[in-house]
């Protein structure tokens, strides 16, 4: 994940609760993508509070740092010596097509793409095989990036011989949370987010402001649950009384206001114990360093072992 500040519900769904419940059965290893970062914000002054700040919604989610090591990009050489090496394997014209970068020149309108920008698939290949990941559970965003690093796997293997394995995505159900404005993806940049650590005050009124079906304008009037994004979060977090909000929506009988209501309170309850062990953390921030200052460590190890492995085999030693 980039470290653009404080994490949205989209990032908790579509991506990091799939981390924690995976920590059981893999080796995780979670990388805070602060080169990658620069790709849409040059400014630095803020990137490492940034991390922390990204850090902490991690650990407050769950992430165990004793089983999944977490660590930045930036602090491990071995990302840009990959990056370098895979940038001779994929051709422009393959990264041109890539519809994600597609998707991000058009929602943030860049004029100018940067060579970074356009190599952003070519450094996540490197940040997920030099510790030959084999499942990148990441959201529906991210899928074509996935297929581009399963390709450079590939192609490497072909040249110099078998290193690396072909990632696959893992997705959950919600690999594209909407946004509070209706836009098909909730975003920092589209500034349509519900923040994890949001209070439940702030939880309502962000929830109140929320675009609902169009064609339902007052209480009473018959609503498609299925073109509503707070449905949508009535699916995730509010399971239980889906059905029943969806025929009394349709029926007219639950306005706008009071589903949105319900859909406010049921998220601040699933958020009530991450708020805390944010806190937590927050007031321990040595805690936190240090996790971080282990987790780089032990990264920056097998991120040693695998360029040593190319090295050999591309005879660069
Ligand atoms: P990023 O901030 O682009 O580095 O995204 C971090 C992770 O969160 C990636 O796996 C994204 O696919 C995922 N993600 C970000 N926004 C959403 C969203 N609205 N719905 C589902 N997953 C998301």
């Amino acid at each position: 994940m980039r470290p653009t500040g404080k994490l949205h519900i989209g990032h908790l769904v579509g991506a990091l609760e799939n981390w924690v419940a995976l920590q059981n059965d893999y080796e995780n290893y979670h990388l805070i993508a602060d080169y990658h970062a620069l790709t849409t914000n040059l400014e630095t002054a803020e990137l490492y509070q940034n991390s922390i700040d990204m850090l902490i919604d991690w650990l407050a989610a769950g992430i165990d740092p004793q089983k999944s090591p977490v660590f930045r990009q930036s602090q491990i050489k071995e990302h840009t010596e990959l990056f370098l090496i895979f940038s001779m394997l994929i051709t422009t014209a393959r990264l041109e097509r890539n519809p994600t970068l597609k998707d991000q020149v058009r929602d943030l309108n860049i004029e100018n793409v940067i060579y970074g920008h356009l190599g952003y698939p070519v450094l996540q290949s490197a940040d997920i095989l030099l510790y030959k990941g084999d499942v990148v559970p990441v959201g529906e965003d991210q899928v074509p990036h996935i297929e581009i690093t399963r390709e450079i796997a590939r192609r490497f293997n072909q040249q110099y011989g078998d290193v690396f394995p072909e990632p696959e995505a893992k997705l959950t159900k919600f690999a594209r949370l909407p946004g509070l404005d209706g836009n098909a993806k909730m975003s920092k940049s589209a500034g349509n987010t519900l923040l994890l650590s949001e209070s439940p005050d702030d939880i309502k009124s962000k929830l109140k402001k929320a675009v609902t079906d169009p064609q339902k304008i007052r209480k009473g009037d018959p609503g498609r649950p299925e073109v509503c994004l707070v449905y949508t979060y009535h699916q995730k977090f509010n399971p239980a009384e889906t059905s029943e909000i969806s025929s009394a929506c349709k029926s007219g009988l639950l306005g706008c206001v009071d589903c949105k209501m319900k859909a406010a309170a049921k998220i601040s309850e699933y958020l009530a114990p991450f708020r805390e062990k944010r806190s937590y953390y927050e007031d321990n921030l040595n805690e936190v360093k240090d996790i971080l200052k282990s987790g780089e460590e032990i990264a920056g190890k097998i991120a040693n072992q695998t360029i040593n492995e190319v090295r050999e085999v591309m005879k660069l030693g």
